[in-house]
């Protein structure tokens, strides 16, 4: 098989980095382009020298245009607005595209889903590490057995994160949820302040810390009446991200146009 045409989007960010060097040093996957937003610094540099390795011959651009007729794939962890419109080119060409970006609105997913509707190949997921797929899993069957415990998402991430709860997080509360048959949207509680009153059965509670460099903590706590399961995740290194949107742009490849999640990629869902 050829390998695969790949665009970076976000380039100049910690996760563009991370999967520009993730694209490189894969054999199924070759960078053609690398984007990023209009005026930013990494516009004009190159993509290889940005991520910390050799230089590559692919200066950052703030246009996606010239490489939608050249490329198969867009591996994107960026900002709401841009993987949107991003989606939509990836519809007119039935692009494989990956969107690692949290923080969607219900609009931005509708509108993501609309483009997968129209052609796109997406995978989304607020989480591309396939062992924090596996929790997930292992939350939802927890979350099952245990029907009557409390439980609380709680996350940590570094200084410079701008959304919360982290989209992991809300990928754990809603696997959760899915284990209760109930839906996230309308049992989260997302804040907690001031005279709150006692805990409301059956909700799904989050905790947001932020602070230094952590890449990325995660941990369910399920509590009971005397006695309290925790299931953890911490990421050491983003390549863990980068490495699982590569491997999802493989497997994308290969189907239709359609939304798909990590857990399908991993056959989780078959
Ligand atoms: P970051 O360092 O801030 O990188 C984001 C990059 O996207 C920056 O280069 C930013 O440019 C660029 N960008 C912002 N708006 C844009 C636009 N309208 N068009 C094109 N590019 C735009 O953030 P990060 O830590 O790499 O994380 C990026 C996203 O991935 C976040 O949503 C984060 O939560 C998510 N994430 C997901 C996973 C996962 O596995 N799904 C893992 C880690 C992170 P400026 O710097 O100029 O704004």
């Amino acid at each position: 098989m050829s390998q695969l045409r790949t665009v970076v989007a976000g380039a100049g960010g910690r996760m563009g980095s991370a999967n520009i060097r993730a694209v490189a040093g894969s054999a199924g996957l070759e960078l053609v382009g690398a984007v990023d937003r209009p005026g930013t610094a990494s516009i004009g540099k190159d993509a290889g020298s940005l991520a910390g390795i050799e230089p590559l011959g692919i200066p950052v651009t703030d246009d996606i245009a010239p490489f939608l007729d050249t490329s198969d794939v867009i591996i994107d962890f960026s900002a709401p607005a841009a993987s949107v419109a991003l989606a939509r080119h990836a519809a007119s060409r039935g692009l494989v595209h990956l969107i690692g970006t949290t923080g969607c609105s219900e609009a931005d997913e509708a509108a993501i889903a609309d483009a997968a509707a129209q052609g796109a190949r997406i995978v989304k997921s607020g989480n591309f590490s396939p062992g924090m797929v596996a929790l997930a899993a292992l939350v939802e069957k927890a979350a099952a057995a245990l029907a009557d415990y409390d439980i609380e998402v709680l996350e940590m991430h570094h200084n410079l994160k701008v959304d919360a709860p982290s989209g992991t997080a809300l990928m754990l509360g809603d696997a959760a949820a899915r284990g209760r048959n109930i839906s996230l949207r309308d049992h989260s509680v997302r804040v907690r302040d001031g005279h709150t009153g006692p805990r409301e059965a059956g909700t799904i509670g989050f905790a947001t810390l932020r602070g230094g460099n952590v890449i990325g903590d995660h941990t369910v706590i399920l509590a009971g009446p005397s006695e309290r399961i925790e299931l953890t995740h911490r990421a050491q290194d983003r390549t863990i991200y980068a490495n699982g949107a590569v491997r999802a742009a493989l497997w994308a490849a290969q189907q239709p146009a359609g939304l798909y999640s990590m857990a399908d990629v991993l056959g989780l869902n078959d």
